[in-house]
């Protein structure tokens, strides 16, 4: 809520990516640990509480596709990495351009499958929650599964079931099986009865958690995005 009303007395129409994991985090839903930062130089002072592999990520009103503009760099093993990956970020032309919040820096997901979990708002029905796999499944193949708000534990596995590419949660060709209980859990923690979407139902107009990446014991939210009414 907090968070909420933070944005709007910035007249900001979207929750920026820090607020909507504290959302996710009030909610239950796992994200990262982070730190934001100025820029290069306060990096190494900051970082020092992260465990390492962390990400960086540019943090912008002007930028809403980080990794398009240049601004996501994976993998950061040092804090003179995470220096060095802002110095290069600040140099493509896109973040050059932007007004600049700061930058996230954050812990890296452990790995597994990415997998997309929306919300948005129907006129009549009130707020859906959507999943899908991550990538071009949801891009290319629009392999999602919709519900109306609250769905129950039994509800989310269906909604998983349905999926086309439900088979590649259990493993498919070679890939480790990953957590469905874990995407189940996250679900139910934004579209469940006491959830996220119909808790503020009056304030949020869409909500895109892309990726929560899954692994075989759990579930990260790593990027995440809302837009208010
Ligand atoms: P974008 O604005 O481009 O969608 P994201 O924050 O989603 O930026 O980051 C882009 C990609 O980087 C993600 O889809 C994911 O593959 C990877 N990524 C981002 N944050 C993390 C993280 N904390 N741990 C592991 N991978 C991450
Ligand atoms: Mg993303």
């Amino acid at each position: 809520m907090n968070q909420i009303a933070e944005a709007r007395k910035q007249n900001r129409a979207a929750l920026d990516e820090q607020a909507g994991k504290a959302l996710l985090a009030e909610f239950g839903v796992a994200v990262p640990q982070s730190v934001m930062v100025a820029g290069a130089d306060d990096a190494g002072q900051k970082t020092k509480s992260l465990k390492f592999p962390v990400v960086v990520k540019v943090m912008s009103p002007d930028i809403l596709h980080k990794s398009d503009a240049g601004g996501v760099k994976v993998g950061l093993q040092s804090a003179a990495e995470v220096e060095g990956a802002i110095r290069a970020m600040m140099q493509q032309s896109a973040i050059a351009a932007a007004r600049i919040d700061g930058f996230l820096v954050e812990e890296m997901a452990p790995p597994g499958q990415e997998m997309v979990i929306g919300g948005l708002r129907d006129p009549q029905f009130g707020p859906l929650v959507m999943v899908g796999l991550g990538g071009i499944f949801v891009e290319v193949l629009a392999d999602v599964s919709f519900r109306i708000c609250p769905i129950t534990r039994l509800d989310a596995q269906e909604m998983l079931a349905e999926l086309k590419g439900a088979a590649i949660l259990k493993g498919a060709r070679g890939r480790k099986a990953v957590s469905q209980d874990a995407i189940v859990d996250a679900l139910l923690k934004v579209g469940g009865e006491n959830g996220l979407l119909l808790r503020h139902a009056a304030d949020i107009k869409e909500a895109d958690i892309n990726p929560l990446i899954v692994s075989d014991s759990g579930a990260v939210a790593v990027d995440a995005r809302f837009i208010l009414s």
